[in-house]
């Protein structure tokens, strides 16, 4: 490496934050490197972290060197040969390497100069991964460095970084080590001694992280940064519910015979937890202080009915509605299930989507202007430009996930000056934990109890030499006139693969079935015809529906009694209990066959979770240990901002998130804009997915 001449200027905390070319002037031939790893400034750099280590600390004798482990050694050069490359054939560099207690050599392959920089009787420390060559251990292209030198590379835990641009780990490592050497005495913490309380220092464990000097300051070095990642999170969650507690929305006052009326409408009773239910949402449609409430519970638990009163109750009180579905055909069915409730309690309902005419749309929407309908059901299209409410006081978002932020947020637009209440219905239910410090700010309502009368879903795991078995099941469960969804594996690369995966299933049963008639959707399709194809599986008119996981969030076709999900280990358990919630709504026994050729343990055991468990809220718990938050929800899903460093999946950081959150309530308390706090409020610019998410939040 180069190093300029003259001695190098002194910094101040500003150079932290401009570019790395102007505040280091020295490392101006790595700043090409840097910016292609996503860095431009000192400041990026110290954030740019390890995503593992190997820990070449322990140094082993030659003759104890292990075989497919990355080990180190301190070795004597005996010889060093340059072996030619010819044609395809890349030079190599071979070193034979000895010690007290035995012999070994390392292998370098193309042009490296290794041979420049190593000569026989050089005392070195080698660190590479180690294969066994018949009883002879052999390094390859190992990091090596003189004895006695201190190595960033060599003879310690080293940080691997991720790469991305060309540079290798190693360059990538000197640079980032110059950097520390250089800026981390600029690094202010920003957080005070008393709020740290027994966390390292922001410095300490950044000098950490990047080159620790035990494998064991390696985690208490993360969790302070892991805090500070948590704390910039809860800062904006705290300063975006601050925001709102300014805005108002209608209080919209329920009389209660008027709500009595409203259920007694109803084709049935309502359970207990509805009830409950219902009545935690009336009391907040009474405050002005905008409703945020999530209403949760498994598929076919009622919410949807739940939903119904509310939006009754909020017409009658004088106020429009407007209940929103994720796909056309969601949307049409909850219209189909809704308007007979509504329009025999007198209340106008209208169905809205952009397949809709272009006159009809124009109809309908200057019947929400007027105000002459009351509730209007569909899709995005009814938060579209062009849709205006001349009192919009409920909004109803059918599986919140499926939304954006940004579709939220427009629909919280469309109440003029007073924002509309807003209540989210979703199947997937948020582990307690998670909804505390996540959610902090919506109100929860669940509903764990079943509708009458429902029979339990018989869930069966398989393995693949039962499917000619399977499919004979299928046929008889058509010939009686039942109807089967098949669930293709999961692939999470891409949907073109599991596209074409799903494409070939349906051939290959088909062939197998040919007496049924076999549909199939997937998300290559376009909307239309993937609509087309549902909406034919649930008029009967096929038997049975080969389909990637777009039915998740799925249609009501109470006449299907089989769920086969193939390769069911690749799905989260709440996904495959809201597959299997598919099935069972109607009178006729049920089947979930989640087939699997996972042999492992894990697998097996996540997949019993399902066959044991027919609670949601209970799977959704095992999942949450078994495989962590983000894999659980998605972070798209669930909403939950992309963590870089802290883990949802480790009771320590969920403890931290809590902490996190009672910090950041007093301090945007104190201090609303964090005027006086500007590290504070510059954190999360520190963990840079979190400041695009922050952003929208
Ligand atoms: P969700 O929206 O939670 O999936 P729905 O509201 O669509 O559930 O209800 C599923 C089915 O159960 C619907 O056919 C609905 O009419 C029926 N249902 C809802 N609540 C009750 C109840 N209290 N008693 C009987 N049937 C109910
Ligand atoms: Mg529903």
């Amino acid at each position: 490496m180069v190093t300029a001449a003259g001695p190098p200027r002194s910094l101040t905390a500003s150079d932290l934050d401009r570019p790395i070319r102007e505040a280091l002037p020295e490392l101006a031939r790595g700043a090409g490197a840097f910016h292609r790893l996503g860095i431009d400034t000192p400041r990026q750099a110290l954030f740019h972290l390890p995503f593992r280590y190997d820990d070449f600390s322990d140094l082993r004798a030659l003759g104890e060197l292990l075989p497919d482990e990355k080990q180190s050694a301190r070795v004597r050069i005996t010889s060093v040969k340059v072996e030619k490359g010819f044609g395809r054939k890349p030079q190599r560099v071979i070193a034979q390497l000895a010690d007290d207690t035995g012999s070994a050599e390392a292998v370098w392959f193309g042009r490296r100069f290794v041979e420049t920089r190593l000569h026989p009787g050089d005392e070195v420390i080698v660190s590479g991964k180690v294969t066994l060559f018949g009883w002879r251990p052999q390094f390859t292209a190992p990091d090596f460095s003189p004895v006695g030198s201190t190595s960033i590379h060599t003879a310690r835990v080293v940080p691997v970084y991720p790469l991305a641009g060309g540079a290798t780990q190693k360059r990538v490592r000197e640079l980032l080590a110059r950097v520390l050497d250089r800026c981390l005495g600029l690094v202010d913490d920003p957080l005070t001694a008393a709020e740290r309380g027994d966390l390292m220092p922001l410095a300490d464990a950044l000098r950490t992280v990047h080159f620790p000097e035990d494998a064991a300051d390696v985690r208490p070095a993360l969790d302070r940064l892991a805090f500070d990642e948590l704390l910039a999170l809860q800062l904006t969650l705290a300063q975006a519910r601050a925001a709102r507690a300014e805005q108002l929305a209608p209080a919209i006052g329920v009389p209660p015979e008027q709500l009595e009326a409203i259920i007694g409408a109803l084709p049935f009773a309502l359970t207990g937890d509805q009830r409950s239910a219902v009545s935690e949402i009336v009391a907040d449609l009474a405050d002005e202080r905008p409703m945020r409430r999530l209403l949760q519970g498994d598929v076919g638990s009622g919410k949807t009915a739940v939903a119904a009163v509310a939006l009754a109750a909020a017409c009658r009180s004088g106020w429009q509605a407007a209940l929103m579905a994720p796909t056309e055909i969601l949307a049409r069915q909850h219209h189909g299930g809704l308007e007979p409730l509504l329009s025999g309690m007198g209340v106008r309902v209208e169905f809205l989507s952009g397949s809709l005419p272009a006159v009809r749309k124009r109809e309908i929407h200057s019947a929400l202007e007027a105000g002459e309908a009351e509730v209007v059901i569909g899709t995005h299209a009814v938060i579209s430009e062009g849709v205006a409410f001349r009192a919009l006081g409920l909004a109803v978002v059918d599986e919140q996930h499926r939304f954006g932020v940004a579709q939220r947020a427009a629909l919280q637009a469309k109440g003029g000056s007073r924002e509309p209440h807003v209540l989210a219905l979703t199947a997937t239910p948020i582990p307690r934990t998670l909804a505390l410090t996540f959610y902090g700010d919506l109100a929860i309502s669940t509903i764990r109890e079943l509708p009458p009368g429902r029979h339990p879903i018989r869930t069966e795991i398989r393995d693949r030499r039962a499917l000619p078995r399977i499919q004979a099941f299928l046929a008889s469960e058509a010939a009686a006139g039942r109807q089967v969804f098949v669930v293709v594996p999961l692939i999470v690369e891409s949907e073109a693969l599991e596209a074409a995966s799903a494409e070939a299933e349906a051939e290959r049963l088909r062939a197998a079935l040919p007496d049924l008639r076999i549909g199939l959707v997937h998300g290559q399709q376009r909307a239309s015809d993937r609509d087309a194809t549902m909406q034919a599986f649930a008029a009967g008119e096929l038997d049975l529906l080969v389909a990637t996981t777009v039915i998740e969030v799925g249609i009501d076709v109470p006449n299907a009694s089989v769920m086969l999900v193939e390769d069911a280990e690749r799905f989260g358990l709440a996904q495959l209990h809201q597959l299997r919630g598919r099935v069972g709504r109607g009178e006729h026994r049920s089947f979930c066959i989640l087939l699997s050729d996972a042999v492992d343990d894990r697998s097996r055991e996540r997949l019993r979770v399902l066959s044991g468990s027919s609670d949601g809220f209970e799977i959704a718990e095992a999942d949450l240990l078994l495989r962590g938050a983000g894999d659980v929800l998605g972070t798209q899903q669930s909403g939950l901002p992309p963590l870089r460093v802290a883990s949802l999946f480790d009771p320590r950081h969920l403890a931290l998130a809590e902490r996190a959150r009672e910090l950041a309530a007093r301090l945007v308390t104190a201090d609303p804009e964090l005027a006086l706090r500007p590290r504070l409020a510059r954190m999360r610019e520190d963990f840079a997915p979190l400041a695009e998410e922050g952003d929208a939040a």
